[in-house]
Protein backbone atom coordinates (compact mmCIF):
# COMPACT_ATOMS: atom_id res chain seq x y z
CA UNK A 1 0.00 0.00 0.00
CA UNK A 2 1.15 3.70 -0.67
CA UNK A 3 2.74 5.73 2.01
CA UNK A 4 0.07 8.24 3.57
CA UNK A 5 1.76 10.99 2.19
CA UNK A 6 1.78 9.87 -1.78
CA UNK A 7 -1.99 8.68 -1.23
CA UNK A 8 -3.15 12.12 -0.28
CA UNK A 9 -1.35 13.16 -3.17
CA UNK A 10 -3.19 11.19 -5.24
CA UNK A 11 -6.60 11.48 -4.26
CA UNK A 12 -5.77 15.63 -4.16
CA UNK A 13 -5.36 14.92 -8.05
CA UNK A 14 -7.90 12.52 -8.43
CA UNK A 15 -10.65 15.55 -6.96
CA UNK A 16 -8.69 18.11 -9.22
CA UNK A 17 -9.22 16.10 -11.97
CA UNK A 18 -12.91 15.64 -12.14
CA UNK A 19 -12.93 19.11 -13.37
CA UNK A 20 -10.67 18.39 -16.77
CA UNK A 21 -12.49 16.82 -19.74
CA UNK A 22 -10.72 13.83 -21.18
CA UNK A 23 -11.94 14.78 -24.08
CA UNK A 24 -10.16 18.55 -24.64
CA UNK A 25 -6.53 16.53 -24.36
CA UNK A 26 -4.73 15.90 -27.57
CA UNK A 27 -2.04 13.48 -26.41
CA UNK A 28 -1.52 10.28 -24.13
CA UNK A 29 -0.12 12.52 -21.74
CA UNK A 30 -2.70 14.86 -21.49
CA UNK A 31 -5.34 12.30 -21.16
CA UNK A 32 -3.33 10.75 -18.19
CA UNK A 33 -3.31 13.99 -16.33
CA UNK A 34 -7.13 14.81 -16.94
CA UNK A 35 -8.38 11.32 -16.23
CA UNK A 36 -5.84 10.09 -13.22
CA UNK A 37 -4.64 13.64 -11.59
CA UNK A 38 -1.41 15.08 -10.65
CA UNK A 39 -0.28 12.96 -8.29
CA UNK A 40 -0.77 9.02 -10.04
CA UNK A 41 0.29 10.38 -13.29
CA UNK A 42 3.54 11.64 -11.32
CA UNK A 43 3.68 8.25 -8.65
CA UNK A 44 2.49 5.76 -11.50
CA UNK A 45 1.22 6.37 -14.97
CA UNK A 46 4.11 8.82 -16.02
CA UNK A 47 6.71 6.72 -15.07
CA UNK A 48 5.39 2.87 -15.96
CA UNK A 49 4.15 4.35 -19.42
CA UNK A 50 7.49 5.58 -20.00
CA UNK A 51 9.42 2.68 -19.11
CA UNK A 52 6.73 0.01 -21.00
CA UNK A 53 7.05 2.44 -24.28
CA UNK A 54 10.29 4.16 -24.58
CA UNK A 55 8.43 6.75 -25.79
CA UNK A 56 7.36 10.48 -24.37
CA UNK A 57 4.04 10.56 -23.72
CA UNK A 58 3.16 13.58 -25.75
CA UNK A 59 4.01 12.05 -28.75
CA UNK A 60 1.74 9.20 -27.85
CA UNK A 61 -2.27 9.35 -29.18
CA UNK A 62 -4.61 8.83 -26.56
CA UNK A 63 -7.28 7.25 -28.95
CA UNK A 64 -5.82 3.67 -28.92
CA UNK A 65 -6.47 3.53 -24.82
CA UNK A 66 -10.15 1.30 -24.96
CA UNK A 67 -9.64 -1.29 -22.61
CA UNK A 68 -6.18 -1.32 -22.37
CA UNK A 69 -5.90 1.29 -20.02
CA UNK A 70 -7.72 0.63 -16.81
CA UNK A 71 -9.26 4.08 -15.61
CA UNK A 72 -10.92 5.07 -12.25
CA UNK A 73 -14.00 5.53 -10.28
CA UNK A 74 -13.51 8.00 -7.77
CA UNK A 75 -16.55 6.86 -5.78
CA UNK A 76 -14.87 3.24 -5.49
CA UNK A 77 -11.58 4.87 -4.68
CA UNK A 78 -13.23 6.52 -1.85
CA UNK A 79 -15.26 3.95 -0.47
CA UNK A 80 -12.47 1.38 -1.15
CA UNK A 81 -10.52 3.32 1.58
CA UNK A 82 -12.95 4.34 3.91
CA UNK A 83 -13.82 -0.10 3.78
CA UNK A 84 -9.54 -0.66 3.44
CA UNK A 85 -10.69 -3.12 0.89
CA UNK A 86 -8.18 -4.32 -1.74
CA UNK A 87 -9.69 -4.15 -5.36
CA UNK A 88 -8.24 -7.29 -7.09
CA UNK A 89 -9.44 -8.34 -9.76
CA UNK A 90 -10.12 -6.08 -11.86
CA UNK A 91 -8.69 -5.33 -15.88
CA UNK A 92 -9.78 -7.30 -19.20
CA UNK A 93 -7.00 -9.79 -18.53
CA UNK A 94 -7.67 -10.88 -15.11
CA UNK A 95 -8.34 -14.34 -16.15
CA UNK A 96 -6.67 -16.15 -19.12
CA UNK A 97 -5.98 -19.05 -20.53
CA UNK A 98 -2.50 -21.17 -20.99
CA UNK A 99 -1.23 -24.27 -22.24
CA UNK A 100 -0.34 -26.72 -19.37
CA UNK A 101 2.61 -27.52 -21.76
CA UNK A 102 4.62 -26.14 -24.50
CA UNK A 103 4.60 -22.73 -23.27
CA UNK A 104 3.07 -20.24 -25.81
CA UNK A 105 4.65 -21.89 -29.00
CA UNK A 106 2.78 -24.92 -27.60
CA UNK A 107 -0.25 -23.08 -28.98
CA UNK A 108 0.88 -22.76 -32.26
CA UNK A 109 2.67 -26.33 -32.57
CA UNK A 110 -0.90 -27.68 -32.42
CA UNK A 111 -1.72 -25.95 -35.85
CA UNK A 112 1.01 -27.83 -37.20
CA UNK A 113 -0.46 -31.27 -38.46
CA UNK A 114 -2.82 -29.63 -40.34
CA UNK A 115 -0.53 -27.31 -42.63
CA UNK A 116 2.12 -29.37 -42.81
CA UNK A 117 2.72 -30.42 -46.52
CA UNK A 118 2.38 -25.93 -46.97
CA UNK A 119 4.70 -25.19 -44.26
CA UNK A 120 8.00 -23.68 -45.01
CA UNK A 121 10.18 -21.80 -42.03
CA UNK A 122 13.09 -20.02 -41.95
CA UNK A 123 12.61 -18.62 -45.50
CA UNK A 124 13.66 -15.08 -45.25
CA UNK A 125 11.67 -13.02 -47.97
CA UNK A 126 14.09 -10.43 -49.79
CA UNK A 127 11.77 -9.09 -52.46
CA UNK A 128 7.77 -8.59 -53.22
CA UNK A 129 7.44 -7.35 -56.80
CA UNK A 130 3.78 -5.81 -56.55
CA UNK A 131 3.70 -5.70 -60.39
CA UNK A 132 4.31 -9.60 -61.56
CA UNK A 133 3.17 -10.78 -58.23
CA UNK A 134 6.38 -12.98 -57.36
CA UNK A 135 8.44 -13.29 -54.44
CA UNK A 136 11.95 -13.60 -54.34
CA UNK A 137 13.59 -15.04 -51.17
CA UNK A 138 17.19 -15.30 -49.57
CA UNK A 139 18.02 -18.91 -50.49
CA UNK A 140 17.69 -17.97 -54.18
CA UNK A 141 13.96 -19.87 -54.29
CA UNK A 142 11.02 -17.61 -55.59
CA UNK A 143 6.75 -17.76 -55.61
CA UNK A 144 4.45 -16.11 -56.73
CA UNK A 145 0.71 -15.29 -55.02
CA UNK A 146 -2.55 -14.02 -55.94
CA UNK A 147 -3.07 -12.77 -52.60
CA UNK A 148 -0.44 -11.91 -49.72
CA UNK A 149 -1.09 -11.70 -46.40
CA UNK A 150 1.80 -10.93 -44.45
CA UNK A 151 2.80 -10.58 -40.91
CA UNK A 152 6.10 -8.95 -41.06
CA UNK A 153 6.58 -5.36 -39.66
CA UNK A 154 5.84 -2.97 -41.88
CA UNK A 155 8.53 -1.04 -42.38
CA UNK A 156 10.45 -4.28 -43.24
CA UNK A 157 7.86 -5.26 -45.95
CA UNK A 158 8.23 -1.08 -47.25
CA UNK A 159 11.67 -2.05 -47.52
CA UNK A 160 11.63 -4.70 -50.00
CA UNK A 161 8.56 -3.75 -51.86
CA UNK A 162 9.06 -3.44 -55.74
CA UNK A 163 8.68 -0.91 -56.72
CA UNK A 164 8.01 1.50 -53.45
CA UNK A 165 6.30 4.95 -53.71
CA UNK A 166 8.36 7.34 -52.14
CA UNK A 167 5.56 8.71 -50.09
CA UNK A 168 5.09 5.22 -48.53
CA UNK A 169 8.66 5.91 -47.57
CA UNK A 170 7.53 8.97 -46.34
CA UNK A 171 4.52 7.54 -44.57
CA UNK A 172 6.36 5.08 -43.03
CA UNK A 173 8.66 7.92 -40.67
CA UNK A 174 5.06 8.31 -38.83
CA UNK A 175 5.71 4.59 -37.44
CA UNK A 176 7.38 4.07 -33.86
CA UNK A 177 8.12 1.31 -32.27
CA UNK A 178 10.34 0.08 -29.31
CA UNK A 179 12.58 -2.38 -28.55
CA UNK A 180 13.37 -4.60 -26.01
CA UNK A 181 15.51 -6.74 -23.82
CA UNK A 182 13.51 -9.78 -22.47
CA UNK A 183 15.53 -11.37 -19.47
CA UNK A 184 14.68 -15.01 -18.12
CA UNK A 185 15.72 -16.06 -14.30
CA UNK A 186 15.34 -19.54 -13.62
CA UNK A 187 15.70 -19.63 -9.43
CA UNK A 188 15.88 -23.16 -7.61
CA UNK A 189 13.41 -22.66 -4.88
CA UNK A 190 9.79 -22.36 -5.19
CA UNK A 191 7.61 -18.64 -5.59
CA UNK A 192 6.61 -17.36 -3.03
CA UNK A 193 3.75 -15.62 -4.62
CA UNK A 194 0.62 -16.50 -6.86
CA UNK A 195 0.72 -14.09 -8.85
CA UNK A 196 0.97 -13.94 -12.05
CA UNK A 197 3.08 -10.51 -13.12
CA UNK A 198 3.28 -7.40 -11.44
CA UNK A 199 3.90 -3.76 -12.91
CA UNK A 200 7.02 -1.65 -12.06
CA UNK A 201 7.50 2.28 -12.21
CA UNK A 202 10.39 2.68 -10.09
CA UNK A 203 13.58 3.46 -11.26
CA UNK A 204 14.78 0.88 -8.97
CA UNK A 205 14.53 -1.70 -11.70
CA UNK A 206 15.46 -1.60 -15.52
CA UNK A 207 11.92 -4.22 -15.86
CA UNK A 208 8.73 -2.73 -16.12
CA UNK A 209 6.94 -6.03 -15.75
CA UNK A 210 7.59 -9.22 -14.25
CA UNK A 211 6.02 -12.62 -15.40
CA UNK A 212 6.23 -15.47 -12.73
CA UNK A 213 5.67 -18.01 -15.85
CA UNK A 214 6.60 -20.50 -13.41
CA UNK A 215 3.15 -19.24 -11.83
CA UNK A 216 1.10 -20.20 -15.55
CA UNK A 217 1.55 -23.19 -15.74
CA UNK A 218 3.40 -26.30 -13.66
CA UNK A 219 5.16 -27.69 -16.54
CA UNK A 220 7.27 -24.82 -17.03
CA UNK A 221 9.85 -24.91 -14.88
CA UNK A 222 11.56 -28.16 -13.18
CA UNK A 223 9.90 -28.83 -9.91
CA UNK A 224 10.94 -26.70 -6.85
CA UNK A 225 12.10 -23.72 -9.51
CA UNK A 226 10.89 -20.98 -10.41
CA UNK A 227 10.94 -18.86 -13.82
CA UNK A 228 10.77 -15.08 -14.25
CA UNK A 229 10.06 -13.28 -16.98
CA UNK A 230 11.42 -9.80 -17.41
CA UNK A 231 10.74 -6.84 -20.01
CA UNK A 232 12.91 -3.97 -20.70
CA UNK A 233 12.05 -1.87 -23.07
CA UNK A 234 15.00 0.46 -24.92
CA UNK A 235 14.58 3.36 -27.90
CA UNK A 236 16.07 6.26 -28.83
CA UNK A 237 14.47 7.99 -26.20
CA UNK A 238 15.12 5.39 -23.53
CA UNK A 239 18.35 3.60 -24.22
CA UNK A 240 19.42 0.50 -22.60
CA UNK A 241 22.92 -1.38 -22.15
CA UNK A 242 22.27 -4.60 -23.45
CA UNK A 243 25.51 -5.46 -21.73
CA UNK A 244 24.92 -4.97 -18.40
CA UNK A 245 20.90 -5.84 -18.53
CA UNK A 246 21.16 -9.25 -16.54
CA UNK A 247 22.83 -7.88 -14.10
CA UNK A 248 20.97 -4.71 -13.82
CA UNK A 249 17.75 -7.00 -13.52
CA UNK A 250 19.12 -9.21 -11.03
CA UNK A 251 20.09 -6.45 -9.00
CA UNK A 252 15.96 -5.03 -10.09
CA UNK A 253 14.55 -8.08 -8.94
CA UNK A 254 16.04 -7.83 -5.49
CA UNK A 255 15.78 -4.08 -5.13
CA UNK A 256 12.07 -4.77 -5.63
CA UNK A 257 12.27 -7.59 -3.13
CA UNK A 258 10.95 -10.63 -5.45
CA UNK A 259 14.35 -12.12 -4.57
CA UNK A 260 15.99 -12.13 -1.83
CA UNK A 261 19.81 -11.26 -1.83
CA UNK A 262 20.92 -14.63 -0.64
CA UNK A 263 18.82 -15.81 -3.91
CA UNK A 264 21.12 -14.63 -6.11
CA UNK A 265 23.43 -18.01 -5.27
CA UNK A 266 20.40 -20.05 -6.22
CA UNK A 267 20.09 -18.69 -9.65
CA UNK A 268 20.93 -21.67 -11.69
CA UNK A 269 20.30 -20.00 -15.72
CA UNK A 270 19.46 -16.54 -17.38
CA UNK A 271 18.43 -16.13 -21.05
CA UNK A 272 18.30 -13.06 -23.18
CA UNK A 273 16.48 -11.83 -26.21
CA UNK A 274 16.72 -8.62 -27.68
CA UNK A 275 13.53 -7.94 -29.80
CA UNK A 276 13.95 -5.26 -32.74
CA UNK A 277 10.04 -5.37 -32.96
CA UNK A 278 8.85 -4.82 -29.06
CA UNK A 279 5.78 -2.43 -29.29
CA UNK A 280 3.94 -0.93 -32.29
CA UNK A 281 3.92 2.35 -30.23
CA UNK A 282 0.24 4.20 -31.09
CA UNK A 283 2.19 7.44 -31.51
CA UNK A 284 0.11 10.63 -32.93
CA UNK A 285 1.18 9.79 -36.72
CA UNK A 286 0.80 6.37 -36.64
CA UNK A 287 -3.08 6.51 -37.71
CA UNK A 288 -2.19 8.56 -40.55
CA UNK A 289 0.56 6.81 -41.51
CA UNK A 290 -1.64 3.65 -42.12
CA UNK A 291 -4.36 5.55 -43.72
CA UNK A 292 -1.74 6.16 -46.94
CA UNK A 293 0.27 2.50 -46.97
CA UNK A 294 -2.24 0.34 -45.61
CA UNK A 295 -4.86 1.44 -49.09
CA UNK A 296 -2.05 1.16 -51.03
CA UNK A 297 -0.90 -2.48 -50.04
CA UNK A 298 -4.62 -3.66 -50.41
CA UNK A 299 -4.88 -2.02 -54.16
CA UNK A 300 -2.10 -4.55 -54.47
CA UNK A 301 -3.47 -7.33 -52.60
CA UNK A 302 -1.20 -7.19 -49.89
CA UNK A 303 -3.16 -7.57 -46.64
CA UNK A 304 -0.64 -6.46 -44.28
CA UNK A 305 -2.05 -7.56 -40.43
CA UNK A 306 -0.96 -8.95 -36.88
CA UNK A 307 0.97 -7.01 -34.20
CA UNK A 308 3.22 -4.81 -36.76
CA UNK A 309 2.10 -5.36 -39.99
CA UNK A 310 -0.72 -4.02 -39.08
CA UNK A 311 0.61 -1.56 -36.41
CA UNK A 312 -2.33 -1.15 -33.92
CA UNK A 313 -1.10 -2.17 -30.13
CA UNK A 314 -4.95 -2.10 -29.39
CA UNK A 315 -5.58 -5.04 -31.76
CA UNK A 316 -1.99 -6.49 -31.31
CA UNK A 317 -1.82 -9.07 -28.94
CA UNK A 318 -1.77 -13.15 -29.97
CA UNK A 319 -5.83 -13.72 -29.81
CA UNK A 320 -5.73 -10.74 -31.71
CA UNK A 321 -3.09 -11.06 -34.19
CA UNK A 322 -4.23 -14.55 -35.10
CA UNK A 323 -7.66 -13.87 -35.57
CA UNK A 324 -6.70 -10.82 -38.12
CA UNK A 325 -5.43 -14.09 -39.89
CA UNK A 326 -8.50 -16.17 -39.66
CA UNK A 327 -11.29 -13.48 -41.22
CA UNK A 328 -8.58 -12.55 -43.90
CA UNK A 329 -9.14 -16.11 -45.04
CA UNK A 330 -13.18 -16.02 -43.96
CA UNK A 331 -12.97 -12.67 -45.98
CA UNK A 332 -11.10 -14.30 -49.24
CA UNK A 333 -13.11 -17.15 -49.42
CA UNK A 334 -16.50 -16.51 -48.08
CA UNK A 335 -16.75 -12.89 -47.93
CA UNK A 336 -17.21 -12.12 -44.73
CA UNK A 337 -16.13 -8.52 -43.25
CA UNK A 338 -13.05 -8.39 -41.17
CA UNK A 339 -13.74 -7.44 -37.30
CA UNK A 340 -10.93 -7.10 -35.44
CA UNK A 341 -8.81 -5.33 -38.52
CA UNK A 342 -10.33 -2.00 -39.63
CA UNK A 343 -9.42 0.27 -41.97
CA UNK A 344 -7.78 3.28 -40.59
CA UNK A 345 -7.75 5.42 -39.34
CA UNK A 346 -8.60 2.88 -36.87
CA UNK A 347 -11.76 3.09 -34.73
CA UNK A 348 -11.88 3.58 -30.65
CA UNK A 349 -12.31 0.04 -30.52
CA UNK A 350 -14.55 -1.73 -27.72
CA UNK A 351 -12.15 -4.66 -27.17
CA UNK A 352 -13.86 -8.35 -26.54
CA UNK A 353 -11.04 -9.53 -24.24
CA UNK A 354 -13.35 -11.69 -21.83
CA UNK A 355 -10.68 -14.66 -21.63
CA UNK A 356 -7.57 -13.94 -23.63
CA UNK A 357 -4.11 -15.94 -23.83
CA UNK A 358 -1.08 -15.22 -21.50
CA UNK A 359 -2.26 -11.65 -20.48
CA UNK A 360 -1.62 -8.88 -22.90
CA UNK A 361 1.79 -7.34 -23.82
C1 LIG B 1 7.42 -8.42 -24.70
C2 LIG B 1 6.14 -8.90 -25.28
C3 LIG B 1 5.17 -9.45 -24.45
C4 LIG B 1 3.98 -9.92 -24.98
N1 LIG B 1 3.07 -10.47 -24.14
C5 LIG B 1 1.92 -10.95 -24.64
C6 LIG B 1 0.97 -11.57 -23.79
O1 LIG B 1 1.18 -11.73 -22.59
N2 LIG B 1 -0.20 -12.00 -24.34
C7 LIG B 1 -0.47 -11.88 -25.68
O2 LIG B 1 -1.54 -12.29 -26.11
N3 LIG B 1 0.43 -11.31 -26.51
C8 LIG B 1 1.61 -10.84 -26.03
N4 LIG B 1 2.53 -10.27 -26.86
C9 LIG B 1 2.17 -10.10 -28.28
C10 LIG B 1 2.41 -11.34 -29.13
O3 LIG B 1 3.76 -11.73 -29.03
C11 LIG B 1 2.06 -10.93 -30.56
O4 LIG B 1 0.70 -10.61 -30.58
C12 LIG B 1 2.26 -12.01 -31.60
O5 LIG B 1 3.54 -12.56 -31.56
C13 LIG B 1 2.04 -11.35 -32.95
O6 LIG B 1 2.08 -12.33 -33.95
P1 LIG B 1 2.34 -11.91 -35.44
O7 LIG B 1 2.27 -13.16 -36.24
O8 LIG B 1 1.48 -10.76 -35.81
O9 LIG B 1 3.81 -11.29 -35.48
P2 LIG B 1 5.20 -11.94 -35.12
O10 LIG B 1 5.06 -13.03 -34.11
O11 LIG B 1 6.11 -10.79 -34.83
O12 LIG B 1 5.61 -12.61 -36.52
C14 LIG B 1 6.16 -11.88 -37.58
C15 LIG B 1 7.23 -12.78 -38.17
O13 LIG B 1 7.73 -12.22 -39.38
C16 LIG B 1 9.07 -12.64 -39.47
N5 LIG B 1 9.76 -11.84 -40.50
C17 LIG B 1 10.17 -10.54 -40.44
N6 LIG B 1 10.78 -10.19 -41.59
C18 LIG B 1 10.76 -11.29 -42.39
C19 LIG B 1 11.23 -11.56 -43.71
N7 LIG B 1 11.83 -10.63 -44.44
N8 LIG B 1 11.04 -12.81 -44.22
C20 LIG B 1 10.41 -13.78 -43.51
N9 LIG B 1 9.93 -13.57 -42.24
C21 LIG B 1 10.11 -12.34 -41.71
C22 LIG B 1 9.60 -12.40 -38.07
O14 LIG B 1 10.79 -13.13 -37.87
C23 LIG B 1 8.44 -12.94 -37.24
O15 LIG B 1 8.61 -14.30 -36.94
C24 LIG B 1 3.74 -9.81 -26.36
C25 LIG B 1 4.72 -9.27 -27.21
C26 LIG B 1 5.90 -8.82 -26.67
C27 LIG B 1 6.96 -8.25 -27.59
Amino acid sequence: HLPSEVLVECLNGLVDAQHLDPNDTVNFGEWVHSVFGAGIARHFMRPYNFKVWAHPLEMMSKRWISERVSVIDLKRVLANLVHQRDELSWGPNNTFKYPLYGGTGGLYERFVPYIRDHLRLNRELVEVDTETKRLRFADGGEDSYDVLLTALPIPELLRILRPIPGHLVDAARGLHNSHGLVVGVGVARPADTSKCWTYFPEPDSPFYRVTFLSNYSPKIAPEGHMLLLTETSYSEHKPEDRATIVDRVVDGLVATKLLRPEDRDLIVTTHTEQVDYFYPVPTLTRDGALAEIQPYLLSHDIYSRGRFGAWCYEISNMDHSVMQGVEVVDFLLEGRPEKTWQPPPTPVLRIETETVEAGSG
